[in-house]
């Protein structure tokens, strides 16, 4: 079966074709700026590059632009609709209400809507996404595929914040966690390298990317996550603060006279790596070649990222009573030896000795030193995939 994999932004669309039978990509492909001047289209597929610069209005011009690329005589892989088996669907927010992935129906989408409040930017999109979609292809079946959903597992004493508890109850304010996707697959997967079952293992997975979380695995449930009412929460990514005081936001307002919104794009825009090198990288590889060269803006926030990471990994040993392994993902887990290896340094008295040969890769392996009581593991992140399985799963 074909199953197509979307991940709908407020004004782009990610799309994924996936040939399940040998989970091979026959095609991969992205509408931007849709609703605004200069939109395309670009995919690749059996090594060919199209692109087409077109009027797209609005998320079902997006669909149809979609659909004519995977059609297309010379550039396409399918000859007609009909070969999509079924729609897997990236929503950011399931909160409460789900933790599996679902297949779309009424109540599905009114629950989605009834998430909106706790995902005011993504939700509306993925939404739109949707319902594009269906006007699209109004007989194939749809799957949602939650960013929250595998954190659902969290214990309280993990989820809620001290806060007046009626605010949890009136407005379901606690915390979520996100990129779930991404941290189930990297933990059944690195079970699978070890050898164990999932169930016996304790695991720590590093989502490292533009955004960052880290999740205490047990037993193949997450019990922690650093993000949380939303992603701002937990360690510093490429302009998010992670972790701070809530009190700076009435500093700043009082200060500089701005408004609640204004002081919140601060913490989700402008800090982080881009707010520690006094607004000079947000990228990783940036803040890593400053830092090698001695640049102090640089030092500097590559000593805060990976200081806040190490002590995720600290707490959640703690949360765990132990850990089995160590996992990192995402652009900087999967690519940079860099990053991992001034996270994992000082980290001996518990076990956790990185090998720094072995350190040096970008793919699947295991980079712990033969002396490390705790297994360390790049494992290459695929939510696609993981999209696309649980998909056919539930059709
Ligand atoms: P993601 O959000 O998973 O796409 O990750 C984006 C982050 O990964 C950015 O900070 C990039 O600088 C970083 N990244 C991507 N490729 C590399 C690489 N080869 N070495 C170091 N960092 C990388």
């Amino acid at each position: 079966m074909n199953i197509l994999v979307i991940n709908a932004g407020s004004s782009s669309l990610k799309y994924q074709l996936i040939f399940m039978e040998t989970e091979s990509i026959l095609a991969k492909g992205l509408c931007e700026r849709i609703g605004s001047d200069g939109s395309n289209i670009e995919q690749k597929a059996k090594g060919k590059l199209y692109r087409k610069e077109l009027p797209l209005r609005d998320h079902v011009d997006a669909f149809n632009a979609l659909i004519a690329a995977l059609t297309d005589a010379e550039y396409g892989v399918l000859t007609d609709l009909s070969s999509i088996g079924a729609v897997g669907h990236r929503v950011v927010h399931g909160g409460e209400a789900f933790s599996g992935s679902v297949r779309i129906d009424g109540a599905v989408m009114r629950a989605l809507r009834d998430n909106i409040p706790l995902a005011p930017l993504h939700n509306p999109a993925n939404i739109t996404g949707i319902e594009a979609c269906m006007a699209v292809m109004p007989n194939t079946p749809m799957i949602a595929v939650f960013d929250t959903a595998f954190h659902q597992t969290m214990p309280r004493r993990a989820y809620l914040y001290g806060l007046p508890y009626e605010l949890y109850e009136r407005l379901k304010i606690r915390r979520y966690g996100f990129h779930g996707t991404s941290h189930r697959y990297v933990s059944q997967r690195a079970a699978h390298l070890i050898g164990k079952p999932v169930e016996q293992l304790k695991l720590i997975t590093c989502h490292m990317g533009n955004g960052s979380s880290i999740t205490a695995v047990d037993g193949g449930k997450s019990v922690d996550t650093s993000m949380g009412l939303t992603p701002l929460e937990g360690v510093i990514m490429g302009t998010r603060s992670g972790d701070a005081d809530p009190a700076i936001v009435q500093m700043l307002c009082n200060a500089d006279g701005i408004s609640v919104d204004d002081a919140l794009s601060i913490f989700n825009k402008k800090s982080g790596l881009l707010g520690l090198t006094g607004g000079k990288y947000s990228d990783w590889r940036d803040v890593k070649q400053g830092a090698q060269s001695g640049e102090e803006e640089a030092v500097r926030a590559a000593e805060v990222f990976a200081y806040r990471v190490k002590k995720y990994i600290g707490a959640y040993i703690a949360a765990m009573n132990g850990v089995d392994a160590i996992i990192f993902t995402a652009g900087i887990g999967e690519n940079d030896a860099y990053a991992r290896s001034l996270i994992l340094s000082g980290l001996e008295w518990l076990g956790i000795e990185l090998d720094a040969d072995r350190n040096q890769t970008r793919e699947e392996a295991f980079i712990q030193a033969d002396s490390s009581r705790v297994k360390l593991l790049v494992v290459p992140t695929n939510e696609e995939l993981a999209i696309a399985r649980d998909t056919l799963e539930l059709v």
